[in-house]
C-alpha cells in the first residue's frame, strides 16, 4: 500500500520504517526541514536499537522517503496516518494544535477519497474534531464529493525497544464503526498478525480512551509501588523482597513494579496529566488519577532529599558524579526525566555534577550545554573523578557490573545515592561503601 506518515518523531519514524520494511511504500513528512535533510542523508535524529539500519536499508530501497512536502506527501498515500505530539496545554490537557493543523494539511491537499489514521495519543472526542475540521475544510474547496473516515489507532510502543515493539505488536487497536475502514486496516497491518488475529476493532471512542487506560494504568503500577517503597523505607522492611512476595502472585505479575525515582518521558506524566483535566472538563473527579500524578511528582525529589539529609543540607561546593540522564535505559530521550530534577535540585544548592549517560550526552548538552557546574563526561568512570559520591537515576544495563574498586578510588568517600536498586545493600556494606537505595 501506499502510506504517508505525518510527524517524523519516536513514533511516525518508527512507524514509517516498519511498515515499509514489510513493504508498503511509505513516505514521510515533517514540518521540521532540518530533520527531513538529516534523514535523506541517512542520519538518523533519535536513538532507538535496530533504528538505523532499518531507516538507511528501506531508504536505500525506496520504500521509504522523506519530505516536509505536504502536498505530495497528501498525494501520495491511500492511507495518512497523524503521528505528530501531542503535548501538554498550559493546563495539562492535550494540545491538539499539530494534529488539527496535520488534518488542515489533509484536508486542503487531498484529491481522493482517504483514510486518516490517528496514531497520536488523543483526547476522547479528537476523531470526532478531526473530521469536523476536515469537513469543513472540504467544504470550502467545494469537494464536499471527497469522502474520508477517520480512525482511531493509538501506538504502545516503548522507547527502547521501539522497533521490536511495532515489528511484533501485542495488539493492535482499531478504533472505526465502518466494514470498509476495517478491512483496509486489516491489510495494512496483515503482516503484523499473522501469528494470530491482534486486530482489536471497536468504536473510535473506546479507542481513544484505550491508550490513556493503558498508560494511566503503568503508571499507578509505579507509583503504588514507590508508595510502598516508602513505607517499607520507613517501616524497616526491604521492598525489593515485597515486590519479588507479591510478584508472584499471577493476578499481579512481576512486569512494572520496580520501584525507584518515578517515572518520566514524554507519555506517562502527560498522559496521566490530559486525562486528569479531560475528567475535570466534565466534572469528574479521578482520584486515582490525581494520586497517582502527586505520588510522582514527591518520588522525583526523594534522591535529592537523601543526599540532602545525608549532608545535613550541606551540599554548597560538593560535586557529584551521576550515572543516568534518559528517563529510562536504551533512549537518549531526556523529557520529564527524573534526572533533570535531581540536578536542578542539586544546582539549586550550590553543588556541581559530572554526568554520564551511554546516550543521551548529546541531549545533556542541548539541554544544559551552557552550565559550568555540569560536566559531561565521556565515560562513567570520567564521571566518579575527584567526585564526593556516585548518584545512580537510570538502571543502564552497562552499570550493573561496575569497578567497584574503582568507584572507591575515585571518590572522596564510598558513598553511593542509587535510585533504582541496582546492588545488593548487604555485599555494598562488604565492599565498604555507605548504599542509600530505594524502599530498603
Ligand atoms: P515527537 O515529538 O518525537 O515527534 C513529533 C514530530 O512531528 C516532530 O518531528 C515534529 O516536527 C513533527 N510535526 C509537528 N507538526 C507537524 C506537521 N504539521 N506535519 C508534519 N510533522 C509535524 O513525538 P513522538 O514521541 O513521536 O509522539 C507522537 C505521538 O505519539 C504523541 O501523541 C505521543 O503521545 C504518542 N506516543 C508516543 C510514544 C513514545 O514513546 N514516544 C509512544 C506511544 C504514543
Amino acid at each position: 500500500m501506499n502510506v504517508t506518515v505525518f510527524g517524523t518523531g519516536y513514533v511516525g519514524l518508527v512507524q514509517g520504517a516498519v511498515l515499509a520494511d514489510v513493504g508498503h511504500h511509505v513516505i514521510c513528512v515533517d514540518v521540521d526541514d532540518a530533520k527531513v535533510e538529516r534523514l535523506k542523508k541517512g542520519e538518523v535524529p533519535i536513538y532507538e536499537p535496530g533504528l538505523e539500519p532499518l531507516v538507511k536499508d528501506n531508504y536505500a530501497a525506496g520504500r521509504l522517503e522523506f519530505t516536509s512536502d505536504a502536498a505530495a506527501g497528501v498525494k501520495h498515500g491511500q492511507v495518512q496516518f497523524i503521528a505528530v505530539g501531542t503535548p501538554p496545554d498550559e493546563d495539562g490537557s492535550a494540545d491538539l494544535q499539530y494534529v488539527l493543523a496535520v488534518a488542515e494539511t489533509i484536508a486542503e491537499h487531498m484529491e481522493r477519497d482517504q483514510i486518516i489514521i490517528d496514531k497520536s495519543t488523543v483526547p476522547v472526542g479528537t476523531a470526532d474534531k478531526v473530521r469536523d475540521k476536515v469537513d469543513a475544510i472540504l467544504e470550502a474547496r467545494g469537494r464536499k464529493d471527497l469522502r474520508f473516515d477517520v480512525v482511531s489507532n493509538p501506538e504502545f510502543l516503548k522507547e527502547g525497544s521501539a522497533v521490536s515493539d511495532c515489528q511484533r505488536p501485542d495488539r493492535i487497536i482499531i478504533g472505526t464503526s465502518s466494514k470498509q475502514t476495517e478491512d483496509v486496516m486489516r491489510e495494512l497491518y496483515a503482516p503484523f498478525s499473522r501469528q494470530f488475529d491482534k486486530m482489536i476493532v471497536m468504536d473510535v471512542r473506546s479507542a481513544e480512551l484505550t491508550k490513556y487506560a493503558a498508560n494511566c494504568m503503568l503508571a499507578t503500577k509505579i507509583s503504588f509501588m514507590n508508595e510502598m517503597a516508602n513505607l517499607a523505607e520507613r517501616l524497616g522492611a526491604d521492598i525489593e523482597m515485597v515486590r519479588q512476595g507479591i510478584g508472584s502472585d499471577p493476578r499481579i505479575g512481576y512486569h512494572f513494579i520496580y520501584p525507584g525515582v518515578g517515572y518520566g518521558g514524554s507519555c506517562f506524566p502527560k498522559d496521566v496529566q490530559a486525562l486528569i483535566r479531560a475528567a475535570d472538563a466534565i466534572d469528574f473527579d479521578a482520584k486515582v488519577l490525581k494520586a497517582v500524578e502527586a505520588r510522582n511528582n514527591d518520588q522525583k525529589t526523594t534522591l535529592f532529599q537523601k543526599i540532602d539529609r545525608h549532608y545535613q543540607g550541606h551540599l554548597a561546593g560538593k560535586t557529584f558524579a551521576l550515572w543516568g540522564l534518559a528517563f529510562k535505559p536504551n533512549t537518549d530521550d531526556m523529557r520529564e526525566a527524573p534526572s533533570r530534577v535531581l540536578m536542578e535540585a542539586l544546582w539549586e544548592a550550590g553543588a556541581k555534577v559530572q554526568a554520564y549517560d551511554p546516550e543521551a550526552m548529546e541531549e545533556a548538552q542541548r539541554l544544559y550545554g551552557s552550565r559550568d557546574d555540569l560536566s559531561l563526561c565521556g565515560t562513567k568512570e570520567a564521571a566518579l573523578r575527584g567526585a564526593d559520591a556516585l548518584v545512580i537515576v537510570t538502571e543502564w544495563q552497562s552499570f550493573r557490573a561496575p569497578d567497584f574498586e574503582l568507584i572507591k578510588q575515585q571518590l572522596s568517600e564510598p558513598l553511593v545515592f542509587d535510585g533504582r536498586n541496582m546492588f545488593e545493600p548487604k555485599r555494598m556494606a562488604i565492599k565498604g561503601f555507605t548504599y542509600l537505595s530505594v524502599g530498603r
